[in-house]
């Protein structure tokens, strides 16, 4: 087959309407029928572009003028957006952000599944779109002898000095710069990526909301941390909340921030925080959502589309801590939950003791291999809710659900893509997509959850 004619070369000045959103936030448009990607135009605009890189089917070009400006345009709120990459839209209206996620989830159930004509509700938003994330996490360099915390340059690993996370919760953003000077004051190195010497590699604080408990994870190459018993001390005074100060050890030259063992240095080994009524602990590794707020209207979600009215089995696959299963079981007969991380199943197991709820079983493993085993022990379930990582539902786990047919299931996805590719093979074993709701979990990001309402129609 020939190859389409591209109608741009590189290095060419254009003029071309800006039509939709890419995946990393930036503008999409045709110019003569060819796909070009642009960061920071809007949906609406017209543009000068700067043709920059050109594949086959698609290319990039620079923003060099934005010729017809989108109403909804405004301006990015904190001071280092453009170098830090961590948010994506904040130079578009909030309101905005949330009709352009609702049309990125429809673009990519129609576009990877082939699903259309399914409700697809309009994004579910916060009153107050920043200062939500419980949880940070911040790389720590050396400069001038002294240490600096802050975030990535984008693209780069190279380390800007940052004070104030404009989607942070304050309180953290604080607890970090007291731990930075406490920690250079002791004189505790840095760990260098490139020379991979150094002690301190993160600073990660993470804030029970709603109990207003606080962890404080310092991530080091080694569990012989110099000055440890002065940090502590130090640390304790100037910060009431802590209830947990851990160590963490990460040896690797690796991106991952956390290494597999934690050592409790002062405090508990665990923060709690709550969700509705249901209380939960939470330990280093474990992972808990970071939009507290919206975690609620994402669970309230699917406690409805589960339907559930007491008589039902439902199975919780990558159940985390325990906090979906622990949502629903109050409505359930039982739950079955399974997760792959064991500390995160002596949490949930410890979470279900903690509230008084005796209807749950939580098994360490992966979803794809433990629900085949319980389906073959002739487990019989009514409901079942997924809420995989991005990289979705492996297939092996999907050939499950379709022989397991619970007459409902509930899908919470972070990636609209995975999520269409992985609805296309559940319709095509007998489900029916119902509905979908985006909630905006990380208002400022493109980032989009979803809660997908599924019925089973192969009977
Ligand atoms: N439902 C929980 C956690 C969702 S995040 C909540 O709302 O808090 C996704 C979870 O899937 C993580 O806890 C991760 O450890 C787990 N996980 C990743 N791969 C898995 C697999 N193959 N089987 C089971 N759990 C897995």
């Amino acid at each position: 087959m020939p190859s389409l004619e591209i109608p741009v070369s590189k290095n060419q000045y254009i003029e071309m309407e800006i039509t939709g959103l890419g995946h990393a936030g930036e503008g999409v448009g045709k110019y003569q029928g060819f796909t070009l990607f642009v960061n920071g135009a809007l949906p609406g605009e017209r543009a000068k572009v700067k043709v920059i890189k050109l594949n086959k089917n698609y290319g990039y070009g620079r923003l060099i003028e934005v010729l017809e400006k989108s109403s909804e345009r405004v301006e990015p709120l904190c001071a280092v957006y453009q170098q830090c990459g961590g948010c994506q839209l904040q130079h578009l209206s909030y309101q905005e952000q949330l009709v352009q996620k609702r049309r990125i989830v429809e673009d990519n159930l129609l576009r990877i599944g082939g699903i259309k004509d399914v409700i697809i509700h309009d994004t579910l938003g916060m009153d107050k779109p920043w200062n939500y994330r419980n949880k940070s996490q911040v790389p720590i360099a050396e400069r001038e002898g002294g240490l600096i915390a802050g975030f990535y340059a984008k693209g780069t690993h190279d380390v800007i000095q940052m004070n104030q996370c404009l989607i942070q919760q304050e309180e953290n953003d604080r607890i970090v710069q007291l731990t930075r000077e406490i920690a250079e004051n002791l004189g505790i190195s840095a760990y260098d990526e490139r020379t991979h010497k150094g002690i301190l590699r993160h600073i990660v604080a993470r804030i029970g909301v709603n109990t207003g408990e606080l962890m404080l994870i310092l991530v080091a190459t080694s569990e012989q941390f110099p000055q440890k018993e002065q940090l502590i001390k130090q640390l304790t005074t100037v910060v009431p909340n802590l209830s947990s100060l851990i160590l963490n050890i990460n040896p690797a030259r690796t991106n991952v921030i956390l290494g597999k063992r934690s050592v409790t240095l002062w405090g508990s080994d665990v923060i709690y925080d709550t969700i509705g009524n249901i209380r939960f602990a939470i330990s280093p590794l474990s992972f808990y959502q970071v939009n507290p707020e919206q975690t609620k209207v994402l669970y309230d979600k699917a406690l409805e589309y589960t339907g559930l009215t007491g008589t039902e089995n439902v199975i919780d696959a990558y159940c985390g801590i325990g906090t979906i299963s622990l949502f629903l079981a109050k409505r359930a007969k039982h739950v079955y939950g399974v997760e792959v991380v064991p500390e995160a199943i002596v949490d949930a197991k410890k979470n279900a003791k903690l509230n008084g709820i005796d209807n749950v079983t939580f098994v360490v493993g992966e979803a794809e291999k433990v629900i085949p085993k319980w389906q073959q022990e002739g487990l019989q379930i009514d409901v079942l809710v997924v809420d995989p990582p991005r990289k979705g539902l492996d297939e092996a786990l999907i050939r499950t659900i379709i022989e397991l047919k619970p007459a409902r299931m509930v899908y919470v996805s972070c990636n609209p893509s995975t999520l269409a590719r992985d609805l296309r093979l559940l319709v095509d074993g007998g489900f029916e997509v119902q509905e979908v709701q985006p909630v905006d979990m990380f208002p400022q990001t493109m980032h989009v959850e979803c809660c997908v309402l599924l019925i089973y129609e192969g009977k």
